[in-house]
């Protein structure tokens, strides 16, 4: 498995990771199989938050990781409405609890809504020196947002923005996705499957990818997942609680599409105009 720097986070992350929204739904050892499996291929980024089945993706992990907690570049995210100094800290404990470890890799406040930022960065800072979290981040923060943060904390502290990219949804190349590789903060595409509306082989664009996933040996998930991390800041999450996808989706990173694969899919999913909002689930 292919892994780069996570931003300025010196550790290697898997560029292809593994989401678990809604991975509690799933029958229960497959999903624990699953990213089991995804651990075995290297994919060692996964992708959590205490908003996922009220915890229980959290506790899903835990039986996944027990063990092998070393292997693992565990990412979870404190709610807005927790996300006061003090608020920040105690879901932080109730995080680690449920997955069974001392520690984060990585902390992020999931979206911005009502507290201030100064709180909920100081928050992280105290955890980081706390040795609770090896690094904090963002997630569905706009530029305007991402320069707010930057002006309360200065340069290189924030680890990554985790973003809604999919190739239906390609905004963020625009603005979001150039400000964090020149800011050197690491991007994770989330939902990179448009969250169950992949397209299939009865669209032209499911089709095309078809075609270009045939040529390369893989699926048209893997074609999709190839695209958007050819940027080098880009990280992906494809959540999956089966085995066979989730090998699937591991292939991306030895899938090198060649410009003609580019244009085609660039033709086929354009990246639109710039939009006002952030796009978000
Ligand atoms: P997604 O990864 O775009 O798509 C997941 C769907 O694709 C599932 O139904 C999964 O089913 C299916 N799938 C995966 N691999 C497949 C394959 N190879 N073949 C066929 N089907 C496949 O959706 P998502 O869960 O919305 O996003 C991924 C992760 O991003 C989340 O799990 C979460 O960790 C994160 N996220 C973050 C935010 C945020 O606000 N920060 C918002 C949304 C999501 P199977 O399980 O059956 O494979």
């Amino acid at each position: 498995m292919h892994r780069c720097h996570f931003g300025p986070v010196k550790r290697e992350i898997s560029i292809i990771g593994q989401g678990t929204w809604n991975s509690e739904r799933a029958d229960r050892p497959s999903a624990v199989a699953a990213l089991r499996h995804g651990l075995d291929l290297g994919m060692n980024h996964v992708d959590t938050a205490e908003m996922y089945g009220g915890g229980a993706a959290e506790e899903l992990i835990a039986e996944a990781i027990a063990g092998r907690r070393d292997d693992v570049f565990l990412v979870s995210k404190v709610l807005p409405e927790n996300a006061s100094r003090n608020g920040t800290l105690e879901a932080c404990e109730r995080s680690l609890a449920r997955l069974r470890t001392d520690r984060l890799d990585c902390y992020l406040l999931h979206w911005r809504v009502r507290h201030k930022l100064e709180g909920t960065i100081a928050a992280f800072e105290e955890l980081q020196r706390a040795g609770k979290i090896l690094s904090w981040g963002l997630s569905n923060f706009d530029v305007a947002g991402l320069e707010e943060v930057r002006a309360i904390t200065g340069a290189g502290r924030i680890a990554c923005n985790q973003i809604l990219y999919h190739l239906q949804q390609r905004a963020v190349e625009h603005d979001v996705i150039p400000w964090c590789e020149k800011n050197d903060i690491a991007v994770t595409a989330y939902s990179p499957f448009g969250s169950g509306h992949f397209p299939g082989p009865e669209t032209r664009g499911g089709r095309m990818l078809g075609e270009i996933a045939e040529s390369h040996g893989v699926t048209p998930r893997a074609v999709a997942l190839a695209f958007l991390t050819r940027q080098k800041s880009v990280f992906a999450i494809p959540k999956s609680s089966n085995p066979a996808h989730v090998e699937e989706n591991a292939a991306a990173v030895d899938v090198h599409l060649s410009q003609s694969d580019l244009d085609r899919i660039d033709e086929a999913f354009p990246r639109g105009p710039k939009r006002r909002a952030l796009p978000t689930l």
